[in-house]
């Protein structure tokens, strides 16, 4: 199945607590976005890639000029939800095929495999309004009491049928192109991709993936990546 990809790049990952935003953080000889574009840049069904970068962003030039290849530049906006928008439109505007499949997916989860990659573009095929990767949770799930002083839990919430969603999520380009232009219109406010197309009705499957594919989002996480991409993964 050919496919095209939308990467959103313009989060400054304050949560990493970094003066560099993640995506552009060193990691196993790369920096984070080179690892997570790696699996779409060794695929011939790949299509492009749309890159949507900050307005001042410094980095990507240099990124790009090293890696060699030729991306599809957007503009990111203010929240995540603006960037991938911003990326679906550039495809749309280089001509990618309403039919096609698009996939976004982002820049800070660098350790995605092929075989999640080939198990999401199946199950992606068999159904109409795509689908994701994601992971059953393992933990117990505690809300907590919103008080002064340290936090307290106010319940256990039940768990059944409770899936972290992941990414890379694929959809038909025309579905996902509708969906974000109309959710980004509308102020739908989510925080991943198949809820839009949720939100216009579509019935998004998931297929599962794996638990290295996570997010870089916090210091530790950097060793995490490091060990999996280097074949040492902690705890295997
Ligand atoms: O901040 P968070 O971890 O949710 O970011 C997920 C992805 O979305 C990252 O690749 C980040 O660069 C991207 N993002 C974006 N534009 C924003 C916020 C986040 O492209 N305004």
């Amino acid at each position: 199945m050919k496919y095209w990809v939308a990467i959103p790049a313009a989060g400054q990952g304050q949560r990493l607590g970094s003066p560099i935003p993640k995506q552009y953080l060193e990691l196993a000889g790369r920096t984070v976005i080179e690892w997570a574009l790696l699996p779409f840049l060794l695929d011939a069904r790949c299509q492009g890639i749309a890159v949507a970068v900050a307005a001042a962003d410094s980095r990507w030039h240099a990124v790009r000029e090293r890696i060699g290849a030729r991306f599809i530049h957007a503009q990111g906006g203010a929240e995540r939800s603006d960037s991938v928008a911003a990326a679906l439109d550039a495809l749309a505007r280089h001509g990618a095929d309403p039919a096609e499949c698009v996939l976004v997916h982002d820049a800070a989860r660098p350790c995605l495999t092929q075989a999640e990659l080939d198990a999401l573009l199946l199950a992606a095929a068999g159904h109409d309004a795509g689908a994701l990767l994601a992971l059953p949770l393992a933990d117990t799930l505690k809300r907590e009491q919103r008080a002064g002083g340290s936090p307290r839990v106010a319940a256990t919430e039940p768990r059944d049928g409770l899936w972290r969603a992941l990414t890379p999520q694929a959809f038909p380009f025309r579905i996902a192109l509708e969906a974000y232009r109309n959710g980004v219109e509308g102020g739908f406010e989510g925080t991943d991709d198949a809820s839009f197309v949720r939100r216009l009705g579509g019935r998004v499957v998931w297929a599962p993936g794996s638990r290295w594919n996570f997010k870089v989002t916090y210091p530790e996480d950097l060793a995490i990546a490091q060990a999996v991409l280097t074949g040492n993964e902690p705890c295997a």
